[in-house]
């Protein structure tokens, strides 16, 4: 009896990283570091649990489903009009909404790859074709050849800008000339979960591109804003665009406790910007430690790095986690490493040097 569908046998699962409370009792080490997941190292931004705490007292009551204070708040902060935001149960689930809302069976999503791993499960749950256009030689996104790929049965691009896992970004004059080259049929979505991290002013903020209509914009509140377990992303796109995914999302996925949390973060940008910055010093310092190790780590404007170690990745990982620091490797092709403390880093740095020194 085969009740569920065939094509799914042959799809990965996403893989969440591993938990440290389980490494830690393997090793017998009172704790263990985990930095395989791009959270941010600190606690939640002050006043949320307050909030979350608050809003969970009226939770024998559905959610304002228009998720309105929130949607006003956002269109406030970044300049647009809420008619333009959608939210969902972190951005994952809205880049699922986007492919439902846009791609029927056979029509194709183009996307680099190595990048984020759920777009090769949302494309194929969804029934899209996954079309993989492969990194370039520095790890990032090859936009000409993407652009190349483009076909009319393209409904959508996918520009995850910085790059999950690789932390590489493409620049202004590179997307312009993409976006030219793609035209206005195809729905471009700019994927900006590590938007908080980017220093270098060539990157673009994909939010001035909004004079396109095609062109969608992927935020969440998981990385800088400290909330990746109460799940919670917007995105900013056409009126139409955005209407067309509020239709598809599944009712009620922006949780009470969600939206009070990312109201009472929201409140604390200046917080939020204090501490990406000591991420992003902590960003350089561990590129240049790795650099000693690895010569061809890539620059990273995210909160990780990438190490390119090819078919060392897995044993680079167990090196690692037998000294109690959880990362993420990814067979044959690289090892992503979450930038924590200075203190998590530093235990992290001292695993890479026994693995590799
Ligand atoms: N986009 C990218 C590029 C990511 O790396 C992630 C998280 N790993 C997400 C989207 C999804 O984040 P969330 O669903 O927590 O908002």
């Amino acid at each position: 009896l085969r009740l569920t569908r065939a094509d799914l046998d042959a799809l990965p699962s996403y893989v969440p990283g591993r938990s440290p409370a389980d490494l830690a009792r393997e090793l017998g080490l009172p704790e263990a570091i985990k930095l395989a997941s791009n959270e941010v190292p600190y606690g939640p931004l002050p006043g949320v649990v307050e909030a979350v705490a608050e809003a969970v007292a009226g939770s024998h009551r559905y959610p304002d489903m228009g998720v309105v204070a929130l949607r006003e708040t956002l269109a406030q902060r970044y300049g647009v009009d809420a008619d333009r935001i959608a939210t969902g149960c972190g951005s994952v689930a809205l880049a699922e909404h986007l492919v439902r809302a846009t791609c029927l069976p056979g029509d194709e999503l183009i996307y680099s790859w190595r990048s984020f791993e759920a777009y090769p499960i949302i494309a194929a749950t969804s029934g899209a074709t996954s079309v993989r256009v492969p990194n370039d030689a520095g790890h990032g996104h090859d936009l000409t050849a993407m652009a190349a790929a483009v076909t009319d049965r393209t409904r959508m691009v996918l520009v995850c800008n910085p790059n999950n896992p690789t932390g590489t970004a493409v620049r202004r004059a590179e997307l312009d000339r993409f976006l030219d080259a793609v035209g206005e049929d195809v729905l471009v979505v700019i994927d900006e979960a590590y938007r908080e991290f980017v220093t270098d002013p060539e990157v673009p903020d994909g939010l001035t591109y909004l004079d396109r209509p095609n062109v969608v914009v992927l935020r969440t509140l998981s990385k800088a804003w400290g909330l990746a377990g109460l799940r919670i992303g917007f995105l900013v796109a056409a009126p139409a665009v955005a209407a067309a995914v509020r239709k598809v999302v599944t009712p009620f996925s922006t949780s009470t406790a969600a939206q009070a949390g990312a109201l009472a973060a929201l409140a604390e940008a200046d917080e939020v910007r204090r501490r990406c910055a000591l991420v992003v010093a902590e960003r350089e310092r561990v590129t240049e430690a790795l650099r000693k190790l690895v010569p061809e780590v890539p620059a990273s404007q995210a909160n990780f790095v990438w190490l390119p170690l090819g078919d060392r990745a897995v044993e680079f990982g167990r090196a690692c986690e037998a000294r109690g620091v959880i990362v993420r490797p990814f067979a044959g092709d690289g090892v992503r490493v979450t930038i924590g403390t200075p203190a998590e880093n530093d235990a992290f740095l001292a695993a890479a040097e026994a693995a590799l020194g």
